[in-house]
């Protein structure tokens, strides 16, 4: 089975996953408890990064987008046609009977998979594209080593006086020149 460098096979990520858990250190969980869930926003919203380990759950805007119309959307679709076929091959219901027996499970079925599918997607990036080549400053979860040289929320400024260079501050006036 494919390894990664320190020998954490694709199981023992995607264990972590249905578990919840960050896929680093396998202990702290990507999502608040569901006992201090007050919102759907918390429910569905993973946390900033793993506080113990430092891993940072959402990269960058639009992560998930793929966890959400793949994996949650595609596993739900699956669940739909398989209750489709059953209820098509042993009972015969009015068409209203049959779209409501087929798609009230996949909406509740989406909501409660959400979490699983972010998490299951958090492990396959971090298994096939582990972000611990960098040094932060690209979405690595290693400590920055270089702080920024702009400000969060304008464009880069000057960090000081400009430095001449000493080759162009060369006197260039033209000198008098003695005539004989
Ligand atoms: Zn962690």
């Amino acid at each position: 089975m494919e390894r990664t460098g320190r020998g954490k096979t694709i199981l023992s990520y995607l264990g972590r996953a249905l578990m919840l858990r960050c896929p680093v250190c396998g202990i702290t969980h990507i999502f608040l408890p569901f006992f201090r869930t007050r919102s759907l926003r918390d429910w569905f919203t993973p946390l900033d990064g793993c506080p113990r380990c430092g891993y940072p759950y959402e990269r960058e805007p639009g992560y998930f987008l793929a966890s959400t119309w793949v994996i949650n959307y595609g596993t739900g679709s699956i669940l739909g046609i398989f209750i489709y076929v059953i209820l098509e091959s042993f009972y015969h219901l009015d068409i209203v009977s049959l779209l409501l027996a087929v798609l009230s499970p996949i909406v509740v079925f989406n909501i409660l998979f959400a979490r699983h599918s972010k998490s299951i997607f958090i492990a396959l990036d971090h298994f096939f594209d582990p972000h611990e080549k960098d040094s932060g400053d690209e979405g690595g979860n290693l400590p920055n080593t270089h702080p920024p040289t702009r400000d969060s929320d304008g464009p880069a400024k000057p960090l000081g006086a400009p430095v001449k260079d000493p080759k162009k501050s060369i006197d260039k006036t033209p000198k008098p020149t003695a005539i004989y």
